[in-house]
């Protein structure tokens, strides 16, 4: 008998964690697993904004899945659909080539990509902070502007170049704007045809509060430690338009600009679509055991995936952080397990820990287990919390040395240059254009579409349309 194939999607939080514990807990001859991964690392992503600042590289934070996966195959290429009834997982190698992947068992665990809303140019002209990527081409992006802005004779193009404006009042949002505000004023000293005081950051968010995850009195602690540094805020705005120099605002201002960093939430990734089976804002309906209802054998996690929050009951769904993705990668190993030792699954259990959001320097506000920090407590929290949570002692090492360089001799603002010249839309970068159509996978398998498969679809869709009727 043939080994049951255990195929997992995305080797993010939720995918490593998987696949680490079923390592451990199966012996080889038990199961095959496969990681289906576009990239040969797991990005810690908390730690994005400081490689956007140039504070750690981007090694740093790119943890080698093979130096933490042993004995996984990893199979390098993206999934772009799933047919749950031929149970195949159908994958876009790197190559471009096109393979139908067998499973017993699934795991989804692809994770997210930039939530993005029907404004008039946004897709085209704003950049994101999902990937290693994309927070490299913001570094250059910034270190250009203020380079392009040093020799321009234009003062309208001088001040739209140093005219920096982020989207996003989360911990995402917030970190970002944070991070980079200080890359510009400490990169300002070494312009000496630059007026630093020219420089401006903006920070927008269609809520009325900057990090309401944190409470109101963190949040506005925040917003306090980022006024005095200059960053300004407009808070219950978003933005109507985007053009290549300039945005409009909701209320009507217009900013010159060529930064639009978008960091207003994200959306569970475009993979879940594929299946027909049921989302919940979105994302892909599951048990509080991981599993998807209505399909053999698949289970999800992460941000990618809809989970009961039973800490919190009712019809509470787990936030997207790393930090449920992780723990929930735990159970979903021990699930499938379950599953192929015939033993009952274990309900998904984790009382949130709270949040740290580190400002950069001195700032930063954090309340681990519910107790308010900041300045320098919280960032000490901040700082610990990221390194006990890197997955490798060699990850742990490399963050800490940077960030030790870093303090001792500050950053030569150098744009590397490697992504000039490269499309670099949001859609280019986490490439949401990839996917099948749920219709395009069925066909692929099947030559009749089953008729309870069409009904299912036909009321998905109603229902999908209804969510979005109904905000
Ligand atoms: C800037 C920033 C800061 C953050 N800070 C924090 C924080 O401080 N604390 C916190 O708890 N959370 C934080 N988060 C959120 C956290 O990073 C996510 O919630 C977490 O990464 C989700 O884990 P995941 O395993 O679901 O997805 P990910 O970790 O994103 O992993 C998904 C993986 O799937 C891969 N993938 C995508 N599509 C496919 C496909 N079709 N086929 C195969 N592979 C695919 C991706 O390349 C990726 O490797 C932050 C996020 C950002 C962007």
């Amino acid at each position: 008998m043939s080994r049951p194939k255990i195929v997992v999607v995305g080797g993010g939080f939720a995918g490593v964690e998987c696949l680490h514990r079923l390592e451990r807990r199966l012996a080889p001859p038990e199961a095959d697993l496969t990681l289906v991964t576009p990239t040969d690392y797991q990005l810690y992503l908390p730690l994005l904004p400081h490689v956007a600042a140039g504070v750690l590289t981007p090694q740093s934070v790119a943890v080698s899945l093979r130096r933490r996966l042993r004995r996984t195959r990893l199979l390098p290429g993206g999934a772009i659909g799933v047919d749950t009834r031929a149970k195949v997982c159908v994958v876009r190698k790197t190559t471009g080539e096109i393979v139908d992947v067998p499973y017993d068992h699934l795991v989804l665990t692809a994770g997210s990509t930039t939530r993005t809303f029907d404004i008039p140019g946004l897709t085209e002209h704003a950049l994101g902070m999902k990937t290693l990527a994309q927070a490299a081409y913001l570094r250059d992006h910034v270190i250009a502007q203020l380079d392009l802005a040093a020799v321009t004779q234009d003062p309208a193009e001088r001040e739209a170049r140093l005219r920096f404006v982020v989207v996003g009042g989360g911990y995402a949002g917030t970190e970002t704007a944070a991070c980079l505000q200080r890359l510009t004023t400490a990169a300002a000293k070494r312009y000496p045809r630059l007026d630093p005081s020219l420089i401006e950051w903006h920070l927008i968010d269609v809520a009325p509060k900057l990090l309401p995850e944190l409470g109101d009195k963190l949040g506005a602690k925040a917003m306090r430690m980022l006024r005095r540094r200059g960053v300004l805020f407009s808070l219950g705005t978003s933005v109507a338009s985007v053009e290549p120099t300039k945005i409009t605002l909701t209320d009507g201002r217009v900013l010159a600009t060529h930064t639009l960093i978008w960091t207003a939430g994200v959306a569970a990734s475009p993979l879940v679509h594929t299946l027909s089976t049921d989302t919940m804002r979105g994302r892909l309906v599951t048990t509080a055991e991981l599993t998807v209802p209505g399909v053999d054998a698949v289970l999800a996690a992460g941000d990618a995936a809809a989970v009961p929050d039973l800490a919190k009951g009712g019809d509470a769904i787990t936030p997207p952080t790393a930090q449920h993705a992780q723990r929930q990668g735990r159970v979903l190993a021990d699930n499938v397990v379950a599953r192929l030792h015939g033993t009952p699954l274990k309900p998904y259990h984790h009382r949130d820990l709270g949040l740290v959001v580190d400002l950069g320097g001195k700032d930063a506000v954090s309340k681990p287990l519910g107790v308010e920090l900041s300045g320098i407590p919280a960032q000490v929290v901040a700082r610990g919390y990221h390194v006990m949570a890197l997955p490798t002692v060699t990850a742990r090492t490399r963050v800490l040395v940077n960030w030790a360089l870093n303090a001792a001799a500050g950053d030569d603002f150098v744009r590397t240059g490697f992504q000039a010249g490269r499309a670099a839309r949001l859609q280019d970068f986490e490439l949401t254009d990839a996917y099948m159509t749920a219709d395009q996978v069925e066909e692929r398998h099947h030559d009749e579409p089953k008729n309870e498969l069409a009904e299912h679809k036909k009321h998905k869709e109603h229902r999908e349309q209804k969510e979005q009727q109904d905000g």
